[in-house]
């Protein structure tokens, strides 16, 4: 490296170079380095290899007396010295991943205000409409590749924050680093702060977003079609993924935007690459094919239709008409089964609507139509009682069973009530994690459907094939990829998922996966490397320390 990150042309020395976050090694720069770059009286005599500073940040997180702590503390830790950061993460992702992430960040949400030290990203409010194109050009980095984007309407499960919600896309692109590799510079995260419906952050003094009222309709249309035209030419290469958007635009905004901008939604198109990875990967236990299930989701919002349409499309590829995929796919909702004969069906839900006889509640419709997999998506916990839990383990030898809502406290089942019910023979997995349990005397390991199996991987490989379309093919092809990297140990434990230390292994293959689909449909103007797997994996970013260029040169 001769150059910033960044671009720039000039490297910092001395007490500059102790406070660039790219470039700082903190007690591990070495003697010729702090001699060489002014650096001498400034640091310790203290000289540490990276692995030992590794080391002694685990021993400072692991001290800290809440998760809220440590959280600040890794937050506080990439502010100053992001190498030694994401090496910290990437070794320990499985025990700092639940900080960095869900379900930590939703309290940093919560805090956010009150904890806000050093901005990361760019915040955009409806009075900046006009003049978007010159409020990105602020940003330092030129060369943005992914931009993770709210307007935190529906943050997790805990409603809408305003511009509180920004810990999400702030953590959702700190997964793209540690999991795909993606260099910390060509990630944007972006807070559109329209007002907020929360009143309660109205009248706190300390709230950092605008305390008024949400805005809606023509003039939110507007700032959003100004904010992704902008983006997209201000970063053109750049994929954008819209996170948490509320229920009334995700599925909309998605619609608008995807034939015209490199982007997706992965609270949709995420969720049902890695529910439709989850069933690849049961279908190892349960035998059979994807086109034989009959699938019933309760729920039938964001998630539950996402994996729905991904799953219609990815049968439909695997040779069934679309009206026979279609006939496999089940919803209940609020209201009861969605079959033709209902009135008050929203459009995106009448895709589903069989031609069936109505059933109001969960139990009686599974008994219509037993499923080979119930997949709860509704926010409803206990919904999939013990009797329904026996009915389906009576007629499937393995059960599929999902209980996707979050956090914990929402799921539909627990994994223990999930096996209990079933003998031990459900294929379980959740959208929160579950410890292991033990049932009828054997350990069960529940899965976590854990959408940081996907995006990262989807993201690196629409980065590395410089793609300007996000397809819902690249999703199937990266649900079957994690389902590749499920080994015969996880499944014997119940797991259907790969563990998270073999992340970037599963980003890796599907970022592969995704570019060869990019080249095979034409969505880009790049050539296609010879070795693409190479190239791929040469794009991604290691935080290892190498020694600084000026060191050699002036040693020279
Ligand atoms: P949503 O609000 O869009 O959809 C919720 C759906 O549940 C609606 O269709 C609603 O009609 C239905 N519902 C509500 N009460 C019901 C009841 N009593 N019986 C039947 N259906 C009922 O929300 P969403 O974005 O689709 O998220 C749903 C859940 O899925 C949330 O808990 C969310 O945390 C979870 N989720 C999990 C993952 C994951 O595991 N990776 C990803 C995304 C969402």
């Amino acid at each position: 490296m001769s150059k910033h990150p960044s671009g720039l042309e000039k490297l910092p020395r001395g007490i500059d170079l102790l406070h660039d976050p790219a470039l700082n090694k903190g007690t591990a720069f070495t003697a010729s380095e702090r001699k060489a770059l002014e650096l001498e009286g400034l640091l310790p005599p203290l000289i540490s290899t990276q692995q030992q500073q590794v080391q002694h940040i685990m021993n400072n997180v692991r001290r800290k007396p809440n998760n809220l702590e440590k959280y600040l503390y890794l937050i506080g830790l990439q502010d100053r010295n992001e190498q030694l950061f994401y090496k910290t993460l990437i070794e320990h992702l499985e025990e700092l991943s639940p900080i960095v992430y869900t379900p930590t960040v939703g309290l940093a949400c919560q805090e956010y205000s009150r904890v806000f030290r050093r901005p990361r990203g760019i915040f955009i409010t409806k009075h900046h409409h006009g003049h978007i194109r010159s409020i990105l050009r602020n940003w330092p980095y030129k060369d943005v590749r992914i931009i993770v984007v709210t307007d935190g309407e529906r943050i997790l499960g805990l409603g809408d924050l305003g511009s509180n919600g920004m810990g999400i896309p702030v953590g959702k692109l700190t997964l793209y680093t540690a999991c795909a590799g993606i260099t910390p510079n060509a990630c944007l995260p972006v807070m559109i702060d329209v007002g907020t419906g929360n009143k309660g952050l109205w009248s706190d003094p300390e709230y950092i977003g605008l305390p008024e009222e949400r805005l809606h309709g023509k003039e939110y249309d507007a700032l959003m079609d100004e904010f992704m035209e902008a983006a997209s030419k201000t970063f053109p290469h750049v994929m954008i993924q819209l996170e948490d958007f509320g229920n009334r635009n995700a599925l909309r905004l998605l619609e608008r935007y995807r034939n015209h901008y490199c982007m997706f939604d992965d609270d949709i198109q995420g969720t049902a690459g890695v529910a439709l990875a989850g069933l690849y990967s049961a279908l190892s236990v349960t035998g059979g094919k994807i086109t034989d299930q009959q699938l019933l989701f309760l729920g039938a919002g964001e998630a539950a239709l996402g994996i729905g349409n991904l799953v219609v499309s990815s049968m439909v590829d695997q040779g069934l008409s679309e009206d026979e995929a279609l006939g496999r796919c089940w919803f209940v909702d609020s209201k009861g089964l969605v079959v033709g004969s209902r009135t008050d069906l929203a459009q995106h839900k009448r895709r589903f609507a069989h031609d069936f006889p109505f059933h109001r509640d969960l139990f009686s419709a599974v008994n219509a139509i037993k499923p080979t997999a119930i997949i709860g998506a509704s926010g409803q916990p206990g919904a999939f009682t013990p009797e329904i839990l026996q009915a389906v383990a009576k007629w499937n030898k393995h059960p599929i069973v999902f209980a996707l809502s979050n956090p914990t406290s929402q799921s539909e089942c627990t994994a223990q009530d999930a096996y209990h019910y079933t003998n031990g023979h459900a294929v379980f997995a959740s959208g929160s994690p579950f410890p292991p349990v033990v049932v009828h005397g054997r350990q069960f390991v529940p899965g976590q459907a854990n959408n940081v199996y996907v995006f990262p991987g989807v993201g690196l490989g629409v980065m590395a094939s410089e793609s300007t379309r996000v397809t819902d093919e690249m999703f199937s092809a990266a649900a079957r990829c994690v389902a590749d990297k499920v080994i015969r140990e996880d499944l014997e434990l119940g797991r259907i998922f790969p563990s998270l230390s073999r992340i970037r292994e599963v980003s890796l293959h599907i970022a592969i996966a995704v570019a060869r689909l990019v080249f095979a449909r034409q969505l880009t103007a790049m050539k296609q490397p010879s070795d693409l797997p190479g190239f791929i994996k040469s794009r991604m970013y290691s935080p290892v320390y190498q020694t600084d260029p000026r060191v050699k040169t002036e040693a020279e």
